[in-house]
């Protein structure tokens, strides 16, 4: 079946702008890397010994990441053992839900048993783990309500032999499985390009079909509105999902569709898959996860939205066109302020090595005045050479507090700012302004962005580059 969901316009209200900031930092290169690093293994057989190395190198790339608790946790069946590779990120919430977000690392050839032959396993699934991988590194520093466990499973081929004896463990220890997502070959795209979102309609219980359901409308609007992927749905079907949906849990599944003719064969090989297609499923993933997990304090329901403009024309829109370095909300004056100046007569050249001042005029555009005393402005400067990358080549100049109300539809001035410029001719002012009630982007993701990403997807950043002269 095929859908098509409404494109969604940039609303301006959260949090839509961290997702779009975040699936932005998806890497194909990152993802290319790992399936190449996982199908140079002679094969990934659950009866091989490689697959024991395959696991210590996806453990080794989830603890790179930067996360602590990541364990082999093994299963047996039939005489057989293997181990589950499962790296947990901690909620913030209470009671603490478990989504897992799940790829099988194993392999096979056409022979089921043959533990021996050459099987790269590139679209199965060394594509699913790459992806789980790539979205594991991005949130790391980003805080979730929910606890995520990333799995990579063992035995899938052979009958689903890590998934199902993981979800018995999780059942039995009274874990409050609240999502599951499988993702199960998503390197090699059709003739038209789908991603297939599969749901539940049935299986072993019926009562979690709705839910499934609800997810899976989540996962497709995720494809519109953050790729140009056009929709499938499909079922649940012969994948790692199968042993929670029979434990009642909630399971969607992302899945490249039928068709690929180097499926369980040698020819499985990383050149067969398209990279940007792979970075598209990811991206679609990790909406569909933040979607569910990101919890930013009710923002997409709050009435206030600052903004600091972009150029002359911006009204806040996310993300905003080019040019954004010259926000007319920054502005400096480089006279003593002390002996009467007039911070609205404009922006000045500053003058170098000696105290300038910097003022921001920060806006709301929600329906709802916020009340002073809540918001913060904060200001930085950095070298405006190529490359400069947010946080780290800027550092603070001050943060001050609005202490007059914003209402709705209308904008304060914040300042002044003491700044001293350090190099002439060269120099990037940034503000930031947030609230409680509407948090900037570095507020949710503390790691490192291209600036100009930064400026141009979260609204409540401006940006001014100066030259700095004389003195
Ligand atoms: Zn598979």
């Amino acid at each position: 079946m095929r859908v098509t969901p409404a494109k969604r316009k940039w609303t301006g209200t959260l949090p839509d702008k961290f997702i779009a900031t975040l699936v932005e930092l998806v890497s194909a290169e990152a993802l290319r890397e790992t399936v190449e690093a996982l199908a140079a293994f002679p094969t990934r057989h659950t009866f091989s010994p490689h697959l024991g190395e395959a696991a210590g190198r996806i453990s080794d790339q989830f603890t790179a990441a930067g996360y602590t608790d990541v364990v082999r946790r093994p299963w047996s069946h039939a005489g057989h053992s293997g181990d589950n590779v499962v790296c947990t990120k901690p909620g913030t919430g209470s009671g603490d839900p478990v989504i897992i977000v799940c790829a099988h690392y194993d392999c096979r050839m056409e022979d089921l048993n043959n533990a021996t032959a050459r099987a790269p396993g590139a679209d199965d699934n060394g594509s699913g783990v790459a992806a789980i991988l790539e979205i594991a590194r991005l949130l790391a520093p980003v805080a979730l309500s929910a606890t995520v466990r990333f799995v990579a499973f063992s035995g899938e081929e052979q009958g689903l032999w890590g998934a199902t004896e993981y979800a018995a463990q999780l059942h039995a220890a009274g874990t409050d499985v609240y999502r599951v997502i499988n993702l199960d070959m998503v390197g090699r795209p059709p003739e038209d390009g789908s991603v297939t979102v599969e749901r539940d309609e049935g299986n072993a219980v019926p009562s979690n079909d709705a839910a499934s359901q609800a997810l899976g409308a989540v996962m497709a609007q995720a494809a519109a509105s953050y790729t140009a992927l056009p929709v499938k749905l499909g079922p649940i079907y012969a994948s790692d999902y199968m042993p929670f949906e029979a434990h009642s849990d909630v399971t969607v599944g992302a899945y490249e569709g039928e068709g690929n003719p180097h499926y369980h064969r040698t020819s499985d090989k990383p050149a067969t898959l398209d990279y940007g297609y792979l970075a598209a499923v990811t991206k679609t993933v990790l909406a569909t996860l933040l979607a569910e997990a990101l919890d930013v304090a009710d923002e997409a329901r709050s009435a206030v939205d600052l903004y600091i403009r972009d150029s002359q024309a911006d009204t806040g829109s996310q993300p905003s066109g080019a040019p954004n370095e010259a926000s007319p909300d920054l502005w400096v004056r480089n006279s003593d302020i002390q002996v009467g100046d007039d911070p609205e007569l404009g922006h000045q050249t500053p003058v170098n090595g000696v105290p300038n001042f910097l003022y921001v005029r920060v806006h709301n555009r929600g329906t709802a005045a916020l009340g002073g005393g809540v918001a913060r402005v904060r200001t930085y400067q950095g070298d405006s050479g190529a490359g400069a990358t947010w946080p780290a080549r800027f550092q603070p100049i001050g943060t001050l507090v609005i202490d007059q109300a914003i209402p709705a539809g209308g904008s304060v001035r914040v300042g002044p700012f003491a700044w001293t410029p350090h190099s002439v001719d060269h120099e990037r002012l940034l503000a930031i302004a947030s609230a409680p009630s509407d948090h900037s982007v570095p507020d949710v993701y503390p790691g490192e962005l291209d600036t100009d990403l930064l400026v141009r997807f979260d609204n409540n950043v401006g940006r001014r580059d100066v030259a700095p002269q004389g003195p």
